[in-house]
């Protein structure tokens, strides 16, 4: 049997499909007054472009994520792209040889800011079973790293949880982040201007 399909936006039966909620502000009379940074996050995290990097059985889970059964698209992020300068979500998912390395990380640079990364599976954040002089024991340490997933293969619903962990921090994240001397400190640590 299918699984039931809810176009319905108005709360009949407490069946409403969820819209997304205005950002903490102060609201009165004909105005409504928030902070720069919550309207950018606001519509940064429910708009995030996904560039998968996908070399083994993790981007088989995404495939999984990406069908319409757990749908990504609910999230926004259905738009999935394989140009680096236009994406600003790298998911990596399976297993970094060392010669992939710098192909990972000319990607990562590639990207404009502000841009994240998501670390899907054992392989991709510590080399998982594969603890062999070929493969890269976690892909922070060429490219910083936002959110992890742990299994191998996560689950679709593993994957869903950690975009929203993404989401999380893409809203709350300050617009003057990328500018702060935090944020150019761990760039020099990957050797990255
Ligand atoms: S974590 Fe497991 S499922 Fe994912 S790429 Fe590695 S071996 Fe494959």
């Amino acid at each position: 049997m299918g699984r039931p399909v809810q176009y319905n936006l108005k709360n009949e039966g407490g069946k409403a499909i969820q819209v997304v909620g205005a950002p903490e502000g102060h609201t009165g009379d004909g105005f409504f007054t928030t902070q720069l940074s919550n309207v950018v996050g606001l519509a940064r995290k429910n708009s995030i472009w996904p560039l998968p990097f996908a070399t083994s059985c993790c981007g088989i889970e995404f495939m999984a994520t990406m069908g319409s059964h757990y749908d990504l698209a609910r999230f926004g992020a259905e738009r999935v792209g394989f140009s680096p300068r236009q994406c600003d979500l790298l998911m990596v998912m399976g297993t970094i040889a060392k010669k992939m390395g710098p192909v990972l990380r000319q990607v990562y640079l590639q990207m404009a800011e502000p841009r994240w990364v998501l670390s899907m599976g054992a392989c991709a954040s510590s080399g998982g079973i594969f603890d062999t002089y070929s493969v890269l024991q976690g892909i922070d340490q060429i490219i910083p790293v936002d959110v992890y997933i742990p299994g191998c293969p996560p689950r679709p619903e593993a994957v869903l949880d950690g975009f929203m962990k993404i989401q999380e921090l893409v809203g709350k994240e300050s617009i003057r982040r990328r500018n702060g001397p935090q944020y150019k400190q761990l760039m020099e640590s990957y050797g990255i201007q």
